[in-house]
């Protein structure tokens, strides 16, 4: 490493990033390549002989930014937000430089300490109960994602139970979620050996926004205990995928704890809105769970990656996931007087990821990070009432945070209650590639998402999307 070639570049590379920012609206919002696209324009192999920087930028510009979907654009409303900031992107620029492996303590201390201290920190500017605190049996981690955070809690609580029930129960445990819950659940089922007959699915309530309903849950626990079965994992929402829906914790705690069953709540995107006093309540209940989720990547200008988890008790996600090899043995470990987080994760290695987190919060300050998150969900008010406004369209749900649920209401004459027409909606406004939407299904309905989180996004860019969306929805029912 040359430490002024270092500087050079890095200043040219800063120069790039700030560019792109500054005309990130030029682009299209999502990715217009076809499947194939670079393979036809990047050489078949590596090249011997070093590249120029100028023919590498040369490269980004014309080859791999059209192949970019921005995330970062203010006209973009898919899915759910991915944040990035000054703040978030010095911290990964640190984490860069330093470039450790902090599996353990020793690997760089400051490394295993921030994380403990901005983890406390954010437990308590969620209120999060003390027992969550490092301070306690419990604590908090950075995983890479609310996918790896739900797997790590499913191995605890397995272990947890398995130790109880016998190491040949495992057939017999049993995973409770809603229809509503992340795909991640199912697929960390798999990985963790749970029997697919055994991932027990509840329809979630449409009358009550897609949240589900505790009774049915009981129900479906009772149904299983007669049969011999072992329930042992309840995962709730707050926030979900399609919806945004919340789940009532107290009540799912409530029936978690009669059955000595481990409670996850996963708040990967809604959790940023509960800094806020006015959306605390949403967590009410989550004194009654075993572990908490959310990703500071998501809405909380935090660059990916960057998903938080806290645990009640520590305890059983070391004894599911610690191993001790000789190689990796030092004197501070083998003391127990420090945290090991390799012992609370799947991979060995990790980053330091916690620098970018500690400097959002600093940069920020919490002030600052609230009145972000409420900007958003008045823009997404905002949008909501737009689409009131029109009669062609409908809200299909309540909104819930920053997200809005609605569709183009289908002539009487469609077959297909509206699918075709609202596919071919957000078809033409994504490829127009002013903005980018996404979509879900909502008892059998299309329906189409807009979700505000983009750091940039104004409130001119929300009426220029729902301009566009009426303009399109216009020449679309023309066509009907
Ligand atoms: N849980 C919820 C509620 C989500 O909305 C998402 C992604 O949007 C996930 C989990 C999965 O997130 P990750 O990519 O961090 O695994």
């Amino acid at each position: 490493m040359d430490a002024e070639q270092l500087r050079e570049c890095g200043h040219r590379m800063v120069d790039f990033i700030a560019d792109y920012y500054k005309s990130i609206e030029t682009f299209p919002v999502l990715s217009q390549v076809q499947p194939g696209y670079l393979k036809e324009l990047l050489p078949d192999s590596a090249p011997n002989r070093p590249d120029t920087l100028d023919a590498l930028f040369d490269d980004i510009r014309e080859k791999i930014v059209p192949g970019v979907t921005h995330w970062q654009s203010p006209n973009y409303f898919a899915y759910y937000p991915s944040n990035s900031s000054t703040a978030g992107f010095l911290g990964e620029m640190l984490s860069a430089a330093f470039n450790i492996v902090g599996f353990s303590w020793i690997t760089s201390p400051a490394a295993t300490e921030l994380e403990v201290i901005v983890l406390d920190w954010f437990a308590k500017m969620l209120k999060l109960p003390s027992q969550f605190l490092s301070s306690a049996l419990g604590g908090g981690v950075i995983q890479g994602t609310a996918s790896e955070a739900v797997l790590v809690v499913l191995l605890a609580a397995r272990d947890r139970t398995l130790k109880k029930q016998g190491k040949k129960s495992l057939e017999k445990l049993v995973v409770y979620t809603s229809d509503q819950t992340h795909s991640a659940l199912q697929k960390a089922c798999q990985i963790a050996g749970i029997f697919p007959e055994n991932f027990r699915v509840v329809k979630a309530d449409c009358s009550n926004n897609y949240a589900v309903a505790p009774e049915a849950v009981s129900e479906a626990i009772s149904v299983d205990l007669s049969s011999g079965l072992i329930p042992f994992f309840i995962c709730a929402t707050v926030g979900t995928t399609s919806s945004s829906a919340v789940d009532p914790l107290h009540k799912l705690g409530k029936i978690a704890q009669a059955h000595d069953m481990w409670f996850h709540i996963d708040a990967a995107y809604a959790g940023s809105a509960c800094i806020c006093p006015e959306y605390r309540h949403h967590l009410d209940g989550v004194e009654e769970a075993d572990s908490f989720n959310m990703n500071a990547h998501k809405w909380f200008l935090t660059n990916f990656d960057c998903s938080l988890l806290w645990v009640k008790d520590r305890s059983h996600l070391i004894e599911a996931l610690s191993t001790n090899p000789e190689f990796l043995k030092n004197k501070a470990s083998q003391a127990n007087s420090v945290v090991d987080f390799k012992d609370w994760q799947i991979p060995l290695g990790r980053r330091f990821r916690s620098l970018k987190l500690w400097m959002v919060l600093r940069l920020y300050g919490v002030e600052n990070l609230q009145s972000y998150i409420r900007k958003h969900i008045q823009l997404a008010k905002h949008f909501e009432q737009l689409v009131l406004s029109d009669s062609r369209f409908e809200v299909v749900t309540p909104r819930n945070f920053s997200l809005v649920c609605f569709r183009l209401v289908p002539p009487t004459s469609e077959e297909d209650d509206g699918r075709k027409l609202n596919y071919g909606l957000m078809d033409t406004a994504n490829s127009s590639g002013k903005i980018f939407i996404s979509h879900t299904v909502l008892s059998g309905k299309f329906v189409l998402r807009f979700a505000v989180g983009a750091p940039l996004t104004e409130e001119q860019h929300v009426d220029a999307a729902w301009k566009l969306l009426q303009d399109e929805a216009t020449k679309l029912l023309r066509s009907v």
